[in-house]
């Protein structure tokens, strides 16, 4: 409240998260011609400036309007870890004591940013650091697309305008939280990685992850057209309940039907679903699994990416032998799918796309429920693998 005038101060807009459509209507209510979101849109995920003083083709009257109403902040970095092999790690200060992480994975000349869509998750997958965290909220869409601008930003990438310069050649959301759960903000945030004036990357080149929501997934063909993965991680429906409590809800029939209507609405309908199955030693890295998994996808359109478990120390599953892993990988390619292992990178850091915990503020105190069960599991079990949080 102003108390000189009585009014009520107008909370500033955040231009970062908006969509060409929000931006184009945020000018329109200040008076302003359309085009002036696209070139704010330019100067903000191009070239990375976030003053409107040194915005020079705007107006100084603008400016200063821009000045009253609006920011331009993305989640400030609390830290940074650099890998010797080019991975690089984020952690983002998100509010409310709570933090994210983000993940750069150089791989040749492509690099994946692995992004997060919420702060914890609500899912409660038995093998997944974040789930055990429990949800705190949703991010906004600034904070979506603020994690791909900070890191573009930290290699220089918005200093240039000249695409081969980029870093960030792809982005998955498979950081923390399920995206599906926050749509609109997550729809809003892919737009912009699409945008031609925002970051360009095309449709291919994002991928959203899903462990199965599927009316959410029926859905999404409806707005977007970004590659899809599901995080299959069973054969069968027994064996995914335990790991992927939806699945009680929308069981494996289910979700591959609505994945396959999904890819099918592609205009360029021979895109594949990409399947990712975390191997888990003893509970589903089996020969028999992967001929159940064979029989399961053989009429799906598929590439399957098998993902060694990645421990941590609220769980008591172990990592998948190399043996079991390659006799897995080989029934799958025998069977005619392009089947790839994801390589553990940025050891060094503890940066591992898809096992990501930064510290929440659990609202369902489910990480305290888990810390009980972890040390009564421990007094019992001295076969537990030692292990370290991600954000320890
Ligand atoms: N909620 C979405 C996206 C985030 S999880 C989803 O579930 O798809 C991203 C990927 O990392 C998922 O395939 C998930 O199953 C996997 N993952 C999570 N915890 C893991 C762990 N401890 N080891 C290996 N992969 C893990
Ligand atoms: Fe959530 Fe995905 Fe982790 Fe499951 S695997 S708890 S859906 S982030």
């Amino acid at each position: 409240m102003n108390t000189e005038t009585g009014a009520e101060a107008q909370p500033l807009i955040n231009l970062l998260g908006l969509s060409q459509a929000k931006l184009e209507a945020f000018f329109a209510e200040l008076g302003e011609k359309k085009f002036r979101a696209i070139q704010v849109m330019k100067w903000i995920h191009q070239l990375g400036v976030c003053d409107f003083d040194e915005m020079s083709n705007l107006s100084k009257g603008l400016r200063e309007k821009l000045k009253q109403r609006a920011v331009i902040e993305a989640p400030e970095v609390i830290q940074r870890w650099d890998s010797a092999d080019g991975t690089r790690k984020f952690l983002f200060r998100v509010g409310g004591g709570n933090a994210i992480e983000t993940v750069y994975i150089p791989d040749g000349d492509r690099g994946t940013l692995c992004v997060s869509s919420q702060v914890g998750c609500s899912l409660d997958c038995s093998f997944c650091a974040t789930g055990k965290q429990g949800f705190n909220r949703d991010l906004s869409a600034h904070e979506i697309i603020g994690q791909v601008w900070q890191a573009a930003k930290s290699f220089g990438q918005l200093d240039s305008v000249n695409v081969a310069d980029r870093k960030v050649t792809n982005v998955v959301m498979m950081g923390m939280g399920e995206p599906l759960l926050n749509f609109d903000n997550v729809v809003d945030a892919m737009n912009l990685m699409m945008h031609d004036n925002a970051y360009g990357l095309s449709k291919r080149r994002v991928t959203l992850s899903t462990s199965g929501v599927v009316p959410a997934l029926d859905k999404l063909a409806d707005v977007t057209d970004v590659s899809l993965a599901i995080s299959l991680h069973a054969s069968n429906d027994a064996i995914r309940n335990e790991l992927v409590p939806i699945n009680r809800k929308y069981p494996i029939a289910v979700l591959l039907d609505s994945a396959q209507r999904y890819i099918e609405r592609m205009p360029d309908n021979r895109r594949k679903i990409t399947i990712e199955y975390t191997l888990i030693d003893q509970l589903n890295d089996r020969p028999e699994h992967a001929h159940e998994l064979v029989q399961l996808l053989k009429d799906v359109p598929v590439k399957i990416n098998l993902i060694p478990f990645n421990p941590f120390s609220l769980s008591n599953y172990k990592r998948v032998s190399n043996n079991s892993l390659r006799r897995f990988q080989t029934i799958l390619i025998d069977a005619g799918f392009t089947t790839t292992v994801r390589t553990t990178r940025g050891d060094d850091i503890d940066a591992a796309c898809g096992q990501l915990a930064g510290q929440v503020n659990d609202r369902t105190r489910r990480a305290e429920r888990y810390k009980l069960d972890a040390a009564a599991m421990m007094a019992s079990n001295s076969d537990v693998i030692p292990v370290k949080l991600v954000q320890d």
